[in-house]
């Protein structure tokens, strides 16, 4: 069996544009990213690559991350998307942990390689002779190698939000049954476009909206690194009719200077996924008519559960049901479901999830319950079905014995005016374990601005849910992958402790 569908694609649809890069000003068709691929599995194999062989790139969104996709499910080798946001100890760790053996990148980020991975750069992507290796009038044709549906197709590390990145492993059947699982559930087509401007080493831009978009013949431009501004120019230029971002996207491309909604003219379909939604930006956008529909999925379980258009008007918080060939339960602690409204553990189930973590059988198999993977996301379900992220289990704040759940104390101060965006994380205290504390974006300078949310807060929230610090940020914190860091939000309120402190 092959899984080679990009040679597939180029048959049906060789002089169709796939994938725009607006910077190199280049466009490529189907069945130039099928050659672009041949060429550079061509390369690998004189490389010495083999079935099974790790291969890695540490690039922005590039046409190259395609190619080295593509090129690996031609020879079966595991394709590895680097996160080029991480810090060198945790460079150092998924180069370790993963066993690559060869890394193409962007020239930009090499001097986050040198040192740490000297042993295995291999190719500068933005170099003539990369240029020369993949490009069309070069082509040599290559022969597809056969592979298992239970091999391993691709590695990528979670963002690693809650602790050092774990490597996920993705067979060729869950990398292939995640994408037609997509496609299904949203009825992609050829006609569909999109602007990638989520990170394509993450499993929400590559495997949720990159891949399915190909499978289906849809086409796609590239923005190398997402910022409002541009987004919003991007989008006047190509108007779209599909848009996949984190929330904290959302926002920026709405207080961008040139945000105009004359841009989503042509839009079917806005996703929001990765992290929760921002109440305040869901219900912009919806006053302007645009109905933002709210995802979920992980790493290890990507695009599990979705809310449907309909049902986004009158629960924009909600996620919705799990999507086509997946299944969902909320398991208790001894691993019943959770009555109708209370709380319990989100456990996925479908053909697209992980087999487990790479190197890691303890984990792999805590991570599972009777064929169900458990996310560590605290969930309810309401009568009609539809389910809602509380919380992860990790970040639930205990303080003085009481447990406190941050999403509710983050809606309570969303809905203060001064708040732009809020994280509620538990900070360390000797007297209480933990105390509730919140860092805060606030939408306009007030002097009194902590004294004015404490009493909006008490009048809502039993005492002990009540933040006892507030932090002012300029902008807040954000992990490698665009959701609120909650680790750096806790070490800038233990700095603001300290100084606090030293001026006691
Ligand atoms: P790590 O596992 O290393 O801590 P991470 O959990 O951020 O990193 P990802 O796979 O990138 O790794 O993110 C998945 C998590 O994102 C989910 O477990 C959930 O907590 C959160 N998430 C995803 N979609 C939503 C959503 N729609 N609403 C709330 N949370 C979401």
């Amino acid at each position: 069996m092959n899984y080679d569908w990009i040679k597939t694609r180029a048959q049906f649809d060789e002089e169709k544009a796939a994938v725009t890069d607006p910077l190199k000003g280049t466009e490529w068709t189907y069945q130039d990213l099928n050659i672009r691929a041949e060429n550079l599995a061509n390369h690998l194999q004189e490389q010495g690559v083999q079935r099974g062989d790790v291969v890695g790139i540490f690039a922005p969104n590039d046409v190259a991350v395609i190619d080295l996709l593509f090129a690996s499910f031609k020879i079966g080798a595991v394709y590895f998307p680097m996160n080029w946001r991480l810090k060198p100890n945790e460079i150092e760790s998924v180069i370790e942990d993963s066993g690559v053996k060869m890394i193409f990148y962007a020239n930009r980020h090499l001097s986050s390689l040198q040192g740490i991975a000297d042993d295995y750069l291999h190719m500068d992507i933005d170099s003539p002779e990369y240029d020369e290796l993949v490009h069309p009038r070069n082509h040599k044709p290559f022969k597809t190698a056969d592979v298992d549906r239970d091999d391993l197709a691709a590695l990528m590390y979670t963002s690693g939000t809650t602790g050092l990145p774990k490597g996920v492993m993705f067979t060729y059947e869950s990398f292939t049954t995640n994408a037609v699982n997509t496609i299904l559930t949203y009825k992609v087509n050829a006609g569909f476009s999109t602007v990638v401007s989520l990170p394509m080493f993450h499993v929400f831009g590559f495997n949720d909206l990159v891949i399915p978009l190909l499978m289906a013949g849809g086409s796609i431009v590239l923005h190398r690194y997402f910022e409002g501004e541009q987004l919003n120019d991007l989008m006047a230029k190509y108007k779209p009719n599909y848009l996949s971002l984190i929330p904290t996207m959302y926002y920026a491309m709405l207080v961008a200077p040139n945000f105009n909604v004359k841009n989503f003219d042509n839009i079917d379909f806005l996703i929001q996924g990765g992290s929760a939604p921002l109440p305040g930006v869901q219900k912009k956008f919806a006053s302007m008519g645009l109905n933002i529909i709210n995802g979920y999925g992980l790493t290890e379980a990507p695009l599990a559960l979705i809310n449907t258009p309909t049902n986004s008007l009158k629960k924009p918080m909600s996620i919705g049901k799990p999507v086509m060939y997946v299944e969902s339960r909320l398991f208790d602690e001894d691993f019943n479901d959770v009555p109708i409204g209370e709380i319990g553990e989100l456990a996925i189930k479908g053909k697209q999830v992980t087999p487990g973590y790479w190197n890691k059988k303890e984990a792999t198999e805590e991570s599972f319950h009777d064929g169900y993977f458990l996310t560590g996301d605290l969930a309810r379900l309401d009568e009609e079905g539809d389910i809602f992220i509380v919380d992860r289990r990790k970040e639930l704040i205990i303080t003085g014995g009481e447990n406190v759940l941050p999403s509710e104390v983050e809606t309570v101060l969303s809905a203060h005016p001064l708040i732009a965006q809020c994280v509620v994380v538990g900070f360390e205290s000797e007297k209480f374990g933990e105390t509730v504390s919140a860092a805060v974006l606030l939408t306009e300078n007030d002097p009194d601005f902590e004294e004015k949310l404490d009493k909006h807060m008490r009048e809502s929230l039993a005492s002990y849910k009540v933040p006892k610090m507030y932090l002012s940020v300029t902008k807040m914190p954000l992990t490698s992958t665009a959701k609120p860091d909650k680790l750096e939000v806790k070490k800038m309120m233990n700095r603001k402790a300290e100084q606090l402190k030293k001026k006691d």
